[in-house]
């Protein structure tokens, strides 16, 4: 259990980095979301590996709700992600029921850089791109000046925390619950180490 509470600050380090360098970019390019939109939340294809989920899946166990969202996801039919509070019938308005543990992939959708065949291209999700359409056409001109944050680096440095819990992309309501499941048996290994010592 130790273990993952490290890796998990680990992976939480370089959230609050993603967070501070997309932040900063979004501001200066203008390239900001919408406000109350959550559209990009209203998909079931949004994927991300087991160690991106390893910090909510902890937080949800202290706060003693890891099996009851472990069963709550295996029930799950919903067509998005589960912590998704939608505030309009279509979905485009809403918000993150666990915005402080999301992701990386959530942390990082928006406007940043992305590869392409020939060098890096700025991948800016549709609704920034309809407010705000000259500042996108700038972001692209600008793109060759740097600093831009590339969404692969910064995958590539979660995944480098740990390679086997960075194996495989699933869709966000399957992470969470391989992560939960992992910090569920974790957990019962470590009380039950504790028990044996006290015996
Ligand atoms: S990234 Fe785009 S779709 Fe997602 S919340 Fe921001 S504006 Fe909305
Ligand atoms: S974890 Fe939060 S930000 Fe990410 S898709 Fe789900 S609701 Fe949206």
């Amino acid at each position: 259990m130790q273990r993952l509470r490290e890796l998990s600050r680990l992976v939480e380090a370089v959230y609050n980095d993603i967070d501070h360098t997309y932040g900063k970019y979004q501001q200066d390019s203008g390239l900001q979301c919408r406000s109350g939109c959550g559209a990009c939340c209203n998909n079931p294809h949004i994927e991300a590996t087991e160690l991106e989920m390893l910090p909510m899946a902890l937080s949800l166990f202290d706060r003693g709700q890891a099996e009851v969202m472990l069963d709550k996801l295996a029930e799950y039919n919903g067509f998005s992600c589960l912590h998704f509070v939608r505030q309009s019938l279509d979905g485009n308005q809403g918000y993150c029921g666990e915005y402080a543990h999301r992701p990386g992939v959530c942390r990082m959708f928006g406007a940043a850089a992305v590869k392409a065949k020939h060098g890096l291209t700025l991948s800016v999700c549709k609704t920034i791109k309809q407010d705000v359409p000259q500042k996108y056409a700038a972001g692209l001109i600008a793109l060759g000046e740097g600093g831009v944050p590339v969404i692969p680096h910064d995958k590539e440095r979660i995944r480098q925390l740990d390679f086997s819990l960075s194996q495989q992309e699933l869709p966000l309501n399957k992470a969470l619950s391989a992560a939960l499941q992992r910090v569920l048996t974790a957990a019962w290994y470590s009380a039950e180490d504790a028990e044996n010592q006290v015996a």
